[in-house]
């Protein structure tokens, strides 16, 4: 079952004693901040978000309402509840292509300029309140087009609503679908909004039999121009689809890379940890790895929290960050991915704040905005509020 952060217990750490109170809005923690972030201290923490689906995080309640004013009537029930626990259930298949699965009745009420609109401004709503100060969000314009929005309407609806909602910066992903033949008229759509919103493309979908280097001209586009670009990739294959992604493809960050521990080895007489060359390079080349803990669990690609690769990466000092890839169906927050983490590992403060300026200096919005929300938000924060 998912592991919600409600419902884990406060850490049971002595308090260190050594955070200064600070102040920061929102921060009404009460207690003294111990070593060992509890639920609520994370919540109150700013974080950065890099691997959330916009189909994946639509609230129930808009399901069903989006449901009803556009006729949809596909919907298992319409009890938001109820649809709610579907989604989840759904999600704990044990395989990405049956986990994708749910997504044709999210995307299936996302079909014209209101409702994205909508969908896109109460994402931006839900990432605030769960302290997200800077996230990228990802979606498949070719997926919404089925009752004759253009590609280019389909974004311009998704941007209007992330720009409707001050207090956090959303940067916005184009996704093209791995099994479609879309990928370079989808890098296309994202050049042409690059200085309106989006920042980055990605490609998503079932990853078996769909490497990366059918979409070469896409990425190889996207490199003429000096754009951004993330690849789902080392999430239900293996090391061949990261290599790919990287030495192929160029990718700027790797969608998941779970996999690529397995080319982690340690020597079974001294237990040392080896890295192969492929390992290597992507920790030494500082390639960020947009974890997504619950929904690899989810999918198979990890057999539990506690068993998850991003403790393991995380020691081994490889450019980790936390994400949520699709609140919806895996019935996560980003905080509640990081209490699952933190409660599993062990992470402390200092882990989190690493984590966190990870994931900030791996974004792809524009780096002024970066280097402000590190040093104005994210550094003085953990200054004030976190025991080292
Ligand atoms: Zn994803």
């Amino acid at each position: 079952m998912p592991r919600r952060w409600q419902a884990l217990r406060r850490g049971t750490a002595v308090g260190a004693g050594t955070a200064k109170g600070g102040g920061h809005g929102g921060a009404s923690v009460g207690a003294v901040p111990s070593d060992l972030p509890t639920p609520a201290e994370i919540l109150a923490a700013p974080k950065v978000l890099l691997h959330d689906h916009l189909d994946g995080g639509v609230r129930p309640e808009t399901v069903v309402d989006l449901a009803r004013l556009h006729g949809y009537a596909e919907l298992p029930t319409t009890d938001p509840e109820i649809l709610a626990q579907w989604f989840t259930e759904q999600a704990w298949s044990g395989s990405l292509e049956r986990y994708l699965e749910p997504f044709s009745h999210t995307v299936g009420v996302m079909q014209t300029a209101d409702a994205l609109e909508r969908v896109a401004a109460e994402c931006a709503e839900d990432l605030r309140a769960d302290g997200v100060v800077l996230a990228e969000v990802r979606f498949a314009p070719e997926l919404h087009t089925e009752q004759g929005l253009e590609l280019d309407d389909v974004v311009a609806a998704v941007l209007r609503g992330f720009a409707a909602v001050g207090g956090i910066r959303v940067g916005t992903l184009v996704t093209a679908m791995r099994h479609a033949a879309r990928s370079v008229e989808i890098a296309e759509l994202a050049l042409r909004w690059r200085d309106r919103g989006v920042v980055g493309f990605d490609i998503a979908g079932a990853e078996a039999g769909h490497p990366p280097t059918r979409h070469l001209d896409a990425f190889q586009l996207l490199h003429r121009e000096n754009a951004h670009f993330t690849i789902h990739a080392g999430e239900a294959f293996g090391l061949p689809s990261i290599w790919e992604a990287l030495q192929w493809c160029g990718a700027d960050r790797l969608g998941h890379g779970v996999r690529i521990v397995d080319d982690v080895t340690a020597d079974p007489v001294t237990g040392e940890v080896r890295l192969g060359r492929l390992a290597a390079y992507v920790r030494d080349t500082r390639v960020p790895l947009e974890m997504c803990p619950t929904s690899n669990v989810q999918t198979g690609a990890a057999a539990s929290i506690a068993e998850h690769p991003v403790g393991l990466l995380r020691r081994l000092r490889f450019r980790v960050t936390v994400n949520t890839d699709n609140r919806l169906m895996s019935g996560v927050s980003l905080s509640s991915e990081f209490a699952a983490c933190a409660q599993a590992f062990a992470w402390t403060w200092e882990d989190l704040r690493r984590l966190t300026l990870n994931a900030v200096k791996s974004t792809f919005c524009d780096f002024e905005e970066r280097v402000r929300i590190m040093n104005d938000v994210i550094k003085p924060w953990y200054a004030d509020h976190a025991a080292a």
